[in-house]
């Protein structure tokens, strides 16, 4: 197949760039998520469908898609036309346009918590106005979030995202561990850490009564990919309500991937703020926030600050509308096939070849696990990894034409057709021998 027959493929030339680029940017890239990757951060020329070309002229089969939004598959058509239109119309008003309006509705018809939403532009951001609204509207300070889960690079939220478990204390009572030097350390006194998936724990915190906001991504999807467990989501929805505490999901990732309305629609559970981020545009730079219409309310009175001079920005705009009109129910149903075809299909070669893991998660989202012997119920449980071993298989992968995350993240795009599988899994088989 087209991959197996390139088995080796070079990319020095990302790797001299990378070593250039560092008189510029620290590391050679412009995120700290791009950085230590083997065998080098890549440098990119162009992307098309489920490929992406770099500057070693390799063709790769892509399960980064942009860490996430691609959903359409890389420079989809139509998205490319509504940019296209709209680059001679305008590009920021700082004020009202159809475009605008059009893709709030869009959301709000799509997404089962959305009374009324606001756009932002980065998942980090429309967090951090989630936050704000469950303490302004509750008028307590604590948020609840959950070990493993990842809401952005902010002080007041990036805690225990991947923390030593040296430094996590007790299961039953977790302490916040600092994700980055130079965070504020009184940012953690706002907020408290659970391990995930203990409804019994999480219920225990919320009847103190003092409890502002619960943020979680619904199915964990930073660390493994992580169903919630039965009853966990209707039981922390209960317990919010009695106790008059927010519940947010964070569906950055899970929220029109899983579904057109995200993993609120797939567990059918209804939070009361939920943030969304990544396929809402199939790459450009769009987030929202979405929930009950007397919660966003709250901005409309000037009283609760959100603002962002690129809020509904109109390109950005143009790519909303194009991207949420082309979530047909077809588009899932493909994206569920052929990613239950490739879960299981990289299951049993890795079985094939005597490799012990588990593969998890959704079909447009899932997780591959080295090294562990059931599927992980929480962060703790993915401590287990083997990711030395795995990071040796993605790289074998890499050379093999398949660019899959280090961390064990699989996103799937619409364009990811049943030959492109084929042509995967053919890799992934000749990478497993290689690496077992
Ligand atoms: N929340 C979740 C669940 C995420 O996965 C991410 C990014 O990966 C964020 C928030 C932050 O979004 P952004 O990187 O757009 O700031």
């Amino acid at each position: 197949t087209e991959s197996a027959s390139r088995p080796s493929m070079s990319f020095d030339g990302s790797a001299r760039r990378i070593e250039d680029n560092r008189r510029f940017m620290p590391g050679g890239v412009n995120s700290n998520f791009r950085l230590g990757i083997s065998p080098t951060p890549l440098v990119f020329e162009r992307a098309e469908g489920p490929y992406l070309y770099d500057v070693d002229g390799n063709r790769l089969i892509d399960y980064y898609l942009g860490m996430g939004p691609m959903i359409l598959g890389h420079s989809p058509a139509a998205l490319r036309k509504a940019v296209h239109d709209q680059i001679d119309k305008g590009i920021l008003f700082a004020g009202q346009s159809d475009l605008e309006t059009r893709a709030a509705q869009l959301v709000c018809e799509l997404v089962p918590c959305a009374g009324k939403m606001r756009f932002g532009s980065s998942g980090s951001e429309v967090v951090q106005a989630a936050i704000r609204l469950a303490r302004a509207s509750t008028g307590r300070t604590t948020i609840l979030k959950f070990e493993g889960h990842y809401h952005g690079w902010f002080d007041n939220i990036l805690w225990s995202t991947a923390p030593a478990l040296n430094a996590a204390g007790p299961e039953d009572s977790p302490v916040p561990v600092a994700g980055s030097a130079g965070q504020l350390p009184e940012a953690a006194h706002g907020v408290e850490v659970l391990v995930w998936n203990d409804l019994a724990a999480l219920e225990r915190r919320l009847a103190r009564g003092d409890v502002a906001g619960v943020i979680m991504e619904a199915a964990m999807c930073n660390a493994g990919a992580i169903h919630p467990a039965r009853g966990y989501l209707e039981g922390a929805r209960a317990a919010c309500t009695r106790h008059g505490t927010v519940l947010i999901f964070d569906e950055v990732i899970t929220g029109f991937r899983l579904a057109a309305g995200g993993a609120q629609e797939t567990f059918g559970v209804t939070p009361d703020l939920a943030t969304f981020g990544k396929a809402i545009a199939n790459g450009f730079p769009v987030a929202a926030i979405a929930g009950r219409a007397d919660l966003l309310d709250l901005f409309a009175t000037g009283g609760v600050v959100h603002g962002g001079t690129y809020n509904g920005q109109c390109i950005s705009m143009a790519a909303t509308v194009a991207t949420l009109e082309s979530l047909t129910p077809d588009l899932y149903a493909a994206i569920d096939k052929r990613g239950r075809r490739l879960m299981q299909g990289i299951a049993a070669s890795l079985d094939r070849a005597g490799i012990r893991a588990v593969v998890t998660g959704f079909p447009g989202i899932f997780h591959v696990g080295f090294g562990l012997e059931a599927p992980a119920r929480h962060y703790r449980d993915l401590t287990r990894l083997d990711r030395p071993a795995y990071i040796a298989f993605t790289t074998a992968l890499l050379r093999r034409g398949v660019r899959a995350l280090e961390r064990g993240a699989w996103f799937l795009s619409v364009e990811h057709d049943d030959a492109v599988i084929d042509a995967t899994l053919a890799a992934v088989d000749d990478a497993a021998r290689e690496v077992a």
